[in-house]
């Protein structure tokens, strides 16, 4: 148990911005932060940290809350485990009551299993620097491959005793349940007694985001036949490999910091990178990559580089997998080491210079590496040709966006000497076939009743912008939005939106706040003032009820502008910045839509084949971006909800 005022100390001390911060990529934006929600798939981005409140909150999925919520959330930890987290990171001491036998019977299953894995990577790290065994063999390996005594500490390695079952023994003699140690794999279950998965390797801990460890992978030391050189824990309710990565605990803040993620094969190559001073790299460790894990790497950094090892046999096969982190969108690149030469060897053989300017000049886009390597093998069989070609259309159309697709089409048709249009029209056969597919993949049995679908998804990407362009017209329209001299020349805010609208030639999606508009628009065209009440009490029921929401306190706790509070307590202080974002934020919504058909047309126009309109399309979507880019500007440099 955590008493009250430690709890207290710890919230006090515990800064929502760092802790969240430490999870995943957060952008500023006015007064708060933004970043994509961890907790639900999202493409833009619309999980907000607010630092004067101390809470965050996602718009997409609605969950909220202060800094131990975060943690318990995203960790899956119970409210004491999030609170000791905090506390660790804070440095702020928790007193508790020494665990009894009883205690940690008590403690339900998950938290067990995360208590035994704790434990047993205290007994392994005790194991490799303090007894003789650990020291003579485990260390000794450690060594003879160069890795820093800092670099061991940090990765938490650690090393279980040959005899079969010292580990066992010794945390059933601890008071950790036989059960526990089974589950996650630590012990094995032999006919009367129970022994060490582990029993003589040196053990890396595989630590959630967190650090907190979940799984083990272990290298044997002898040279045995029989046994596996890598032998890593079972799935378990808290292991679950495909989730996670080796090293990620270790490597979060530098993924973020050089917006770039290096992924390699295995633990040793981890510790080897940051030795050479590299420290944004993981590892999927032995699997393949998945799709849960590309996810991962994606919330902190869209760009991923894939070091291979120099030899070719291993890396067609490897290819493949790549798909998964092409169709997240993610722009993946590859570096290929030496011949005969793996991240590790190769990290030690040159200078941390050296490797550096390596991997730097040796970065290569992955569908150009792709079809050159494949085109190296099939430049004079024909059959193996079309089968290569075949093959990077696959690549080509998992791609999400369609700009970046048709550059690669360009780019490929050079590397692979086809004609453009003939990658077109396989690409978009694919695109074809995939629709299809994924619109039989659920069938709805058609005993079940449809459900309409909430009226939510359904409302326009400017759906909130035009509400707050509303809402700022009706309690702020006639106040006077610059300073001016004379009556005449008085700018009021309604003055101020109507004329940034009207000159870019935007308009409502929402009949209601439409009509609204409509009625400021004519009256500031004609220097009248508009008085809110006509609104509130309009014969149009649908009018009078929007302008009450709006112009009811409650609506700035609602849905998007919750975050704005601060904006509520000093909206009239800081009117003129308020209305200014209203203005790009409207504007920038509306050009995210137009940009959003237009890639629409460009896929229909790819379908056709119709190259002129394609060439037509991508000017204005460059135009477009243009424009997105000014008013991004304008925000002096803040991101756009
Ligand atoms: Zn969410």
């Amino acid at each position: 148990m955590i008493d009250r005022p430690t709890i207290d100390r710890i919230l006090d001390a515990a800064n929502i911005v760092d802790v969240v911060g430490e999870f995943m990529q957060l952008k500023r934006r006015g007064a708060n932060y933004l970043g994509l929600c961890p907790f639900h798939n999202e493409k833009t981005p619309s999980f907000t940290v607010s630092p004067s409140k101390g809470f965050f909150k996602c718009f997409g999925c609605g969950v909220a809350g202060d800094s131990a919520k975060f943690i318990m959330e995203h960790e899956h930890l119970s409210y004491p485990e999030a609170l000791k987290l905090l506390a660790k990171k804070y440095n702020i001491e928790v007193i508790e009551k020494e665990q009894t036998k009883e205690d940690i019977e008590k403690q339900n299953e998950r938290e067990s299993l995360l208590v035994v894995s704790s434990y047993a990577l205290r007994q392994f790290s005790e194991n490799l620097f303090n007894t003789d065994e650990g020291i003579s063999v485990g260390l000794a390996y450690f060594k003879e491959r160069g890795f820093r005594q800092e670099t061991l500490k940090k990765f938490e390695v650690g090393y279980s005793l040959s005899k079969r079952d010292a580990f066992s023994k010794k945390a059933l003699d601890d008071g950790y349940k036989q059960d526990f140690l089974i589950k996650t794999g630590l012990s094995i279950q032999g006919d009367d007694r129970i022994f060490d998965r582990f029993s003589g390797r040196v053990m890396f801990p595989i630590h959630s985001l967190s650090g907190q460890p979940l799984g083990f992978g272990g290298r044997i030391l002898k040279t045995d036949a029989k046994a596996a050189k890598y032998v890593n824990s079972p799935e378990s309710d808290i292991y679950h490999k495909s989730r996670i990565l080796y090293g990620i605990f270790q490597a979060r803040k530098a993924i973020t910091r050089d917006d770039k993620c290096y992924l390699v094969e295995g633990y040793t190559d981890v510790l080897s990178l940051h030795e050479a001073g590299i420290e944004n790299v993981v590892a999927s460790s032995g699997t393949a990559l998945t799709q849960e894990q590309v996810k991962l790497i994606k919330r902190f950094t869209p760009n991923i580089t894939i070091l291979f090892d120099g030899d070719q046999a291993g890396i067609k096969a490897s290819l493949k997998g790549i798909d998964i982190v092409l169709e997240e969108g993610m722009n993946v690149k590859i570096v290929l080491l030496p011949d005969g030469e793996d991240p590790d060897a190769y990290s030690k053989k040159v200078s941390n210079e050296e490797f550096h300017r390596f991997l730097r000049d040796n970065e290569t886009d992955f569908i150009r590496f792709k079809s050159k390597l494949l085109m190296t093998e099939a430049a004079n069989d024909p059959i193996m040709k079309a089968n290569l070609i075949s093959d990077i259309v696959k690549s080509i159309a998992v791609i999400p966006e369609a700009i970046p697709r048709t550059v690669y089409i360009k780019e490929c048709s050079g590397i692979l000497e086809v004609n453009e249009q003939i990658l077109y029209n396989e690409v978009n056969k694919l695109l074809t076939q995939k629709r299809i597919g994924d619109k039989t993949k659920f069938p709805v049995p058609e005993s079940l009743p449809v459900v309409p679908k909430p009226a939510i998804k359904h409302e326009p990407a400017s759906f909130y912008s035009e509400r707050e362009i509303i809402r700022l017209l009706l309690k702020f329209g006639s106040v006077e939005f610059e300073q001016s001299a004379n009556e005449e020349d008085k700018i009021t805010v309604a003055d101020y939106i109507v004329r940034e609208i009207v000159s870019d030639e935007l308009d409502f999606d929402d009949i209601v706040c439409a009509k609204i508009f409509a009625d400021f628009k004519f009256n500031s065209e004609q220097g009248l003032i508009t008085n809110d009440k006509q609104f509130v009490q309009h014969e149009d029921p649908q009018i009078s009820s929007l302008s009450a929401d709006l112009l009811s306190d409650t609506y700035e706790l609602s849905k998007i502008w919750e975050v704005k509070q601060t904006y509520v307590e000093t909206e009239d202080m800081k009117l003129k910045d308020i209305v200014g974002d209203a203005v790009l934020k409207f504007k920038s919504d509306k050009i995210n839509i137009l940009r959003k058909a237009l890639m629409m047309q460009l896929e229909e126009a790819v379908k056709a084949n119709n190259q002129e309109k394609i060439n037509q399309l991508q000017r204005k979507y460059t135009t477009l971006s243009a424009a997105l880019g000014e008013i991004s500007k304008q925000l002096g440099g803040r991101i756009l909800l």
